[in-house]
C-alpha cells in the first residue's frame, strides 16, 4: 500500500471531520475567537492537526493558504518565545518554557468531533477530503524543507532535532538549558515559512522556494509532533532522512520520555493531542 493510500493514523478521517474542516476552510479560521484558541492548543492536536492539511491539500493543492497563515504565525511566536537577541534575551528559560506549554484543547476535539462522528456532506466531497494524496505529493515535492527538522525522538532516529512536546520535555527535565540548541531550528522554521506566506501575495507569486514549501510540514511536527506525520503521507519518504539531520552531540538523550496526558479519553492510536 503506497502512502497515498493510507488511512489517517489510526482511523481514517470521519465524515464529521471532513464536513466540518471543508466549512472551516472556507473561513472559519479567520474568526477571531477560533484562531485566539488555535493559539491557546499551538494548533491543533496530533490528529487534527494533521487532517488540516490533508483536507485543505486535497480541496487546494496549489493553495495550502489556511495552514500556512497559522503556522507562520505559530512559528513566529515560537521563534520569539525562544529568541536570545533584544528584549526577548531577557526571558528566563523556564518562563520560556511556559509559553511553550499549550493552555486549551484542541478546537476540533472540543467541539466533540473525532473518528465516529457523523456528518451529512455529500459523498463526493467526503470522499476527496479523506485523499491523502495531495499531502502526499506535497511532502514528496518539497521534503528538502522538513526532513532536516523531523524530531528524532518522535521518529527514533536519533536526531538533534526536537519537535515543541518533546523540546518541553527536555526542558523540564534539564531546567530549560536546551532550549538554545532548539533555537536555530526553530527560527529556520520560522523564516522559511514566512518566505513561503509571503509568496500568496500576488507581487511576491513565484518567489517560495522547496525549502519554504516544506517548512510547513516542518511547523505543523514541530507544533503537534511528527508520529501522525509519520504514519501518515510522510511515511514512504522519511527513508534516507536520517541522513540529512544533525545528530545528537551529546550522550544523553534529553526529554525521551513518553508523551502521555492524553487531552481526551485515551483512545488507542487515534493521534489525539497529547495535551502539551
Ligand atoms: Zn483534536
Ligand atoms: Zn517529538
Amino acid at each position: 500500500m503506497n502512502s497515498a493510500a493510507k488511512p489517517l493514523t489510526g482511523a481514517p478521517l470521519s465524515d464529521g471531520e471532513v464536513d466540518f474542516l471543508w466549512w472551516f476552510i472556507q473561513g472559519s479560521l479567520m474568526d477571531a475567537d477560533v484562531r485566539a484558541r488555535l493559539h491557546l492548543h499551538w494548533g491543533l492536536c496530533a490528529r487534527h492537526s494533521l487532517a488540516f492539511f490533508v483536507v485543505e491539500s486535497s480541496f487546494r493543492p496549489h493553495l495550502i493558504h489556511g495552514c500556512t497563515i497559522l503556522y507562520s504565525e505559530l512559528m513566529r511566536r515560537a521563534a520569539k518565545h525562544l529568541s536570545d537577541e533584544g528584549i526577548h534575551s531577557l526571558i528566563p528559560d523556564r518562563l520560556a518554557l511556559h509559553f511553550l506549554r499549550t493552555t486549551g484543547p484542541c478546537h476540533i476535539c472540543d467541539l466533540g468531533y473525532g473518528p465516529h462522528s457523523p456528518g451529512n456532506a455529500p459523498r463526493e466531497r467526503l470522499d476527496q477530503g479523506r485523499d491523502m494524496s495531495s499531502a502526499t505529493r506535497f511532502a514528496s515535492e518539497n521534503r528538502s524543507g522538513w526532513r532536516p527538522h523531523v524530531c528524532g525522538i518522535c521518529s527514533g532516529s536519533g536526531s538533534a532535532a526536537l519537535c515543541r512536546p518533546h523540546l518541553i520535555a527536555a526542558m523540564e527535565a534539564d531546567g530549560g538549558k536546551c532550549a538554545g540548541e532548539q533555537r536555530e531550528l526553530v527560527k529556520n522554521i520560522s523564516s522559511h515559512m514566512d518566505r513561503f506566506d509571503n509568496s500568496f501575495r500576488w507581487e511576491q507569486r513565484g518567489t517560495d522556494t522547496a525549502e519554504d514549501r516544506g517548512a510547513l510540514i516542518a511547523a505543523i511536527g514541530w507544533c503537534s509532533g511528527w508520529r501522525s506525520l509519520l504514519d501518515g503521507p510522510l511515511g514512504d519518504l522519511t527513508a534516507d532522512a536520517a541522513a540529512e539531520q544533525p545528530t545528537r552531540s551529546r550522550g544523553g538523550r534529553a526529554g525521551e520520555q513518553e508523551i502521555a496526558l492524553p487531552e481526551r479519553p485515551p483512545t488507542r492510536n487515534t493521534g489525539g493531542s497529547d495535551g502539551r
